[in-house]
């Protein structure tokens, strides 16, 4: 390791490594270090969940948990390749100040306070029923049909997947509603 500290890169270059981006331009702590690609249990194939492209992405799995996220070499997307965005995409699941719980701040109110899943679906389901109740048009003034509100819009965003999106459009549609945007379409 020492003789190797000594010799200048450009006479390690010529030792098999002539464009200088292999051994030749390693420091003697990045040949120590280990990738976490290598050593995770298994790789999983997924889609970056950000924006409508859907770049291939391959999610590395220690220990049941996400240790890294890279591009995926065999999408015919994206070809290995991620924006800055979709390569920091391991920080979306492992970053300590993602938010796991459900905010929510009354009308009128100055503090965000913590409440559960149950509580927060609930407070959503009875404020659509009320709401579609509240706009429901039946028919036209010359007794055309309608059924339809005009009271609630979806706006969907690019972490949901095709599935989801087809559920939410089926869903919405059913309830009467006109207005529903999904941002992603892969
Ligand atoms: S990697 Fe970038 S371009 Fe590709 S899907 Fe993700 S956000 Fe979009």
């Amino acid at each position: 390791m020492r003789i190797r500290r000594v010799v200048p890169p450009v006479v390690r270059q010529l030792a098999g490594d002539p464009l200088g981006l292999g051994r030749s331009a390693q420091s003697a702590r990045s040949q120590q270090l280990t990738p976490r690609t290598r050593t995770a249990d298994r790789v999983v194939q997924s889609i970056c969940p950000y924006c409508a492209v859907g770049c291939g992405q391959k999610v590395y799995v220690k220990n049941e948990k996400i240790v890294q996220i890279e591009g995926d070499s065999n999408s015919p997307i994206s070809r290995g390749r991620l924006c800055p965005k979709g390569a920091a995409s391991e920080n979306l699941v492992n970053s300590p100040m993602r938010e796991t719980r459900v905010k929510y701040r009354a009308p009128g109110g100055t503090d965000w306070e913590f409440i559960s899943l149950e509580q927060a679906t609930d407070m959503i389901a009875d404020r659509m029923i009320r709401t579609r109740d509240e706009t429901w048009e039946e028919e036209t003034d010359d007794g055309r049909p309608l059924k339809r509100t005009l009271g609630i819009h979806f706006l969907g965003g690019a972490t949901l997947d095709s599935e989801e999106n087809y559920l939410i459009k089926k869903f919405f549609t059913a309830a009467g509603a006109l207005s529903i945007e999904n941002q992603a379409r892969i």
